[in-house]
């Protein structure tokens, strides 16, 4: 591929450098045009809003909200949104770019968008995010729509920020259109199977790898990091499928047990204690870092990115990592797993399942006619069964890693449509 022509964007030390990497990387690997790489090291859109919140003791805070659109070749640009003090411009550009890649590996009709305000929302009153959320919503109408860009929650939000998105947007359009938004509280018109989806994405990338390595899920162990929404639907979804999980943490504690840990008393403890696992008995506590580079077969960082650098690399255990989080690997750290022959389904392959289901519910949405959960699940783990195939088959054909075989595989369906519809 030959040197950007347009004035490159700065990725020195950024997450965005990680997308750029990889995306130069596969387009190397198979021989990309190089219009359509320049394309795609842009992002579409990039929305900054400020705005001010009254909070409960009468004050008045000034918040930052972003969206970023990176492509819309496939469809209307879909992705999270995202609540942390960390939110910025470089993150959600590198989230958003992500997002085409998974929604094109996934095989749906979207290009990638991501959103977030940063904002502790830990720290924060319901009725504080509330306000923040609305307020949000409100700034970003013209952005979002049914078809043209639509969000779900992300770190730190859920289907009760979904909720207030939906009633805010549906007020200032007025008109009740359910597919604004998705990964909604059911009875706004969200799909059953939503919350659960990405950990069960996990779940089958992670029996799907394990099958072609030949190893038997019963007589593994796995590290899963983070017991949010996609740590602990994984840890409960392998564990009831009888996977031993040897390591849980969250950002409160990290626990070791040798003999499986029971993730259903790790739920019940965590749900009886805010949500987090500080204090849980039913292991033995580590250092957080340690559940990285702990003596398992199977690694799931499902919390954090770049938790997997080239200082730890070296001394991970595992023989797979099924990434559930977003961006856990660093690009640096890529060649050391390589090296090491340790298997990596990376996140644009693993953790497609949540926007897999959050078509199907926008899908829903427009028909206006709701599936049973076995039909939405048995939908999800052929989609994501039929991914992960592709993404096999490229990396083997191109003698590359998976994450590499799963950038081709959506490069070679996004390549079609940025031509199809081509430039001014
Ligand atoms: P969440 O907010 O529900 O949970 C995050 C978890 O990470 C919590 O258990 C938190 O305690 C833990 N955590 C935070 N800091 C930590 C630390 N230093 N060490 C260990 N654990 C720590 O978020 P989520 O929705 O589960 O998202 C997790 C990751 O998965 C993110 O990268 C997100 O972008 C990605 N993801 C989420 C979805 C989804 O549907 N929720 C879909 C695709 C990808």
């Amino acid at each position: 591929m030959s040197a950007p022509t347009a004035a490159p964007v700065a990725h020195t030390e950024s997450m965005f450098h990680a997308v750029l990497a990889r995306l130069d990387a596969a387009a190397k690997a198979m021989n990309l045009s190089d219009d359509v790489a320049q394309v795609l090291r842009y992002p579409q859109k990039l929305v900054k809003v400020c705005f001010p919140v009254t909070m409960d003791n009468g004050s008045m805070q000034m918040f930052e909200g972003y969206r970023c659109v990176h492509s819309t070749h496939l469809g209307p640009s879909k992705g999270g949104i995202r609540y942390a003090m960390d939110v910025n411009e470089d993150e959600v550009k590198t989230l958003a770019a992500w997002m085409s890649f998974k929604c094109a590996v996934a095989n749906l009709p979207y290009g990638g968008g991501k959103g977030g305000v940063k904002c502790d929302p830990r720290k924060l009153s319901v009725g504080e995010l509330e306000r923040i959320t609305r307020a949000y919503a409100k700034a970003m109408r013209d952005v979002f729509g049914v078809n043209k860009d639509v969000p779900a929650p992300d770190m730190g939000t859920s289907g009760r920020e979904m909720a207030w998105i939906l009633d805010e947007l549906n007020k200032v359009h007025g008109e009740d259109v359910p597919g604004l938004v998705t990964g909604k509280p059911i009875v706004l018109g969200g799909s059953l199977g939503r919350d659960a989806a990405t950990g069960r994405g996990v779940m089958v990338s992670t029996f799907a790898a394990l099958k072609k390595m030949g190893l038997d899920p019963k007589k593994v162990s796995v590290a899963v990091q983070g017991f949010g929404n996609v740590g602990s639907h994984t840890a409960r979804l392998l564990h009831e499928h009888g996977v031993k999980i040897c390591a849980i943490g969250d950002h409160t504690a990290t626990f070791w047990n040798e003999k499986g840990i029971d993730i259903t008393a790790a739920l019940a403890y965590a749900k009886k204690n805010g949500g987090v696992l500080k204090g849980f008995t039913g292991g033995t506590e580590i250092k957080s870092g340690e559940l990285l580079t702990a003596k398992v077969d199977v690694l799931i960082p499902a919390a954090l990115q770049n938790v997997i650098t080239e200082d730890n690399a070296g001394n991970i255990q595992a023989k797979l990592i099924v990434e559930g989080a977003n961006g856990p690997t660093t690009a640096e750290a890529d060649p050391i797993l390589q090296d090491k022959k340790i298997i990596v389904v990376p996140d644009i392959l693993a953790n497609g399942g949540g926007v897999t289901v959050s078509y199907f519910e926008w899908v829903q949405n427009k028909m206006g006619y709701y599936w049973t959960e076995k039909e939405v699940n048995e939908k999800h783990d052929l989609s994501m069964e039929t991914a992960f195939e592709h993404v096999w088959n490229n990396a083997q054909e191109f003698k590359t890693t998976m994450r590499l075989g799963a950038y081709i595989t959506a490069l070679k369906k996004i390549e079609q449509g940025v031509k199809m519809k081509g430039f001014y």
